[in-house]
């Protein structure tokens, strides 16, 4: 008996992402062998709605459901953020346009070491969330959501990652996530518990001939 890979989709555009799910799905080895990843520059072009969902779960749902609507594949899709604890769980789903332009890392994080300027060290918390959805041809739908909890320095430090990485230091650790490995972040992050989580329903894609 032979397992069949089974085509998914993920909600993106970004190379970096594909890449980075194969990448926490294949540890421990399972259903991450069995499945051929695809992103939106494999499929038909199909209009994409704005994210407006209040929550990450709302958005990463809503982006699966188009998906899956309009390339009949099973699709998944996640939305993530910071979640700063002095500032009432803002930047949250605006992380992204924290500064007002959409995706500019630079400007987003030096807003929040300014808004933090005057907070004390034991009350910089904040926690990394990430929900990821699946939706299926048949309607059946998935959501997870992962945290990664630590705390904001006052000065950026790394070079990998992205966004927020530079002033994020996870709990029980003395270095930024932009100086973690990819495979340090990967088993640790919001994004890696979100999606292993999503691998029993992920399991169902694999079918056996
Ligand atoms: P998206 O889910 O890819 O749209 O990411 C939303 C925003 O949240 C990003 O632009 C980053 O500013 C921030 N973010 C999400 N995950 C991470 C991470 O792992 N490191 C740093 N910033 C992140």
């Amino acid at each position: 008996m032979s397992r069949k890979p089974a085509r998914v989709l993920l909600a993106t555009r970004n190379p970096g992402k594909i890449v980075e799910l194969r990448r926490i799905l294949a540890e421990p080895p399972g259903v991450g062998d069995q499945l051929e990843i695809l992103g939106l520059d494999d499929v038909p072009a199909y209009a994409q709605a704005p994210e407006t969902g209040a929550t990450f779960e709302e958005n990463a749902l809503a982006k699966a459901r188009e998906a899956a609507a309009a390339s009949g594949l099973p699709s998944l899709a996640d939305d993530s953020g910071l979640s700063v604890d002095a500032l009432g769980g803002m930047p949250g789903v605006l992380s992204a346009r924290w500064a007002g332009r959409h995706g500019d890392d630079l400007a987003n994080l030096q807003l929040v070491l300014g808004q933090l300027a005057d907070v004390p060290d034991g009350r910089r918390g904040a926690a990394f969330v990430c929900a990821a959805a699946l939706v299926m041809p048949d309607g059946a739908e998935t959501v997870t959501r992962g945290e990664w909890r630590g705390e904001l320095v006052r000065a950026p430090r790394g070079t990998n990652g992205f966004g927020y990485d530079p002033i994020f230091v996870p709990a029980g650790e003395r270095r930024t996530s932009a100086e973690l490995t990819p495979a340090e972040k990967d088993a640790a992050s919001h994004r890696g518990r979100a999606f292993r989580a999503l691998r029993p329903a992920l399991t169902k894609l694999v079918v056996e001939d």
